[in-house]
């Protein structure tokens, strides 16, 4: 069994951050990801918010930056799933690759993934039709019209950069005021191709082998109309990974991990940061200044050890 003095699970900008504070404060650290590091951000085309980086670099840039940051304090990251964590003796355990470990103080930064509509016709047109990611499948799209459902930054920013590869874009929200930033409903709201479709659920999605409509209703009027598209984007909010963590560690009502301000968790050793927490905000910024108090509490926390 190989012994840590801190691990880390998930390379998105949680993960990262924290990898660069631990490596550069001396630690014994691993960051072990499953696929490739940059987590959500590597589905976002734009990342127009994070200070100090002007020009909205896509994800996979900020991403790439990230992970060569943290290759320059010389972070060891290893790829593979982490399977049966245990966290709530004193040495936490997991395995990866069939390789057993051991570490004194663990950050869950495992992120969150797309929420599903939730429509009985929804798993059954994915990948042909249904996507949960549009700067991925958005150019399956170009020139044609396509619907987005969502009220949030991720729909309207999605919307904003559909608009800009496909012929129409259809936003459907359930109510007629976004939870997205003010800006980019402006934005939306004065794209040409755009067409708000608002106080609006998805009742239906129709096609033999692929998408060819959905079907919407008003929920006031209850009216129903047939929108002819070809993608139906779903963004309709985040689930939080906690698979591996959910049976031994305090989660709050919408499953997310709760912490107090030091990113501790309710078991001594065990950190989260980042989106799988229970933030008040869920942007890069805030994901890496997590990361930063949870390395620096993590090393502090096996430094009380000795
Ligand atoms: P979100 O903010 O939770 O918004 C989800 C949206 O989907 C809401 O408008 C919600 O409607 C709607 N919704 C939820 N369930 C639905 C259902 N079953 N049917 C129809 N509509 C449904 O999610 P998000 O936009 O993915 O953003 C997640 C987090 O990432 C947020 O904290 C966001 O700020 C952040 N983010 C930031 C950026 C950025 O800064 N550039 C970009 C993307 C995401 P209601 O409004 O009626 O609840």
């Amino acid at each position: 069994m190989e012994k840590l003095g801190i691990a880390i699970i998930g390379g998105g900008p949680a993960g990262l951050a924290a990898g660069i504070y631990c490596s550069r404060g001396g630690a014994d650290v691993k960051l072990f990801e499953e696929m490739f590091p940059g987590g959500q951000i590597v589905k976002t085309h734009k990342v127009e918010n994070y200070p100090g980086i002007t020009g909205g670099p896509d994800g996979y840039a900020l991403a790439a930056a990230l992970e060569k940051h943290a290759a320059e304090f010389d972070l060891p990251v290893v790829y593979g799933s982490v399977t049966d964590l245990q966290l709530t003796e004193k040495e936490k355990t997991f395995s990866v690759n069939g390789e057993a470990y051991a570490a004194d103080a663990v950050i869950l930064c495992m992120g969150a993934g797309p929420r599903k509509l939730g429509h009985p016709d929804e798993d059954r047109f994915v990948g042909a039709g249904v996507s949960y990611c549009a700067t991925c499948d958005g150019n399956f799209y170009r020139g044609k019209d396509v619907a987005i459902v969502g009220g949030g930054d991720t729909a309207v920013s999605d919307a904003l950069y559909l608009s800009g590869l496909c012929h129409k874009v259809y936003l459907v929200h359930r109510r007629d005021a976004f939870r997205a930033a003010g800006t980019l409903v402006d934005r939306v709201k004065r794209a040409k191709n755009v067409e708000l479709v608002l106080d609006s659920a998805v009742v239906a999605l129709s096609g033999e082998d692929r998408l060819v409509a959905v079907t919407v209703e008003n929920k006031f009027t209850h009216e129903q109309r047939e929108l002819p598209v070809s993608g139906l984007f779903v963004a309709v909010g985040i689930l939080p990974r906690t698979e591996l963590v959910r049976d031994q560690i305090d989660l709050d009502e919408g499953g997310f991990i709760v912490t107090d301000r030091n990113m501790q968790t309710n078991i001594p050793g065990v950190f989260a940061a980042g989106d799988i927490r229970n933030t008040p905000l869920r942007q890069v910024v805030t994901a890496c200044a997590d990361g930063a108090i949870a390395a620096t509490k993590a090393v502090e926390y096996i430094g009380s050890l000795k």
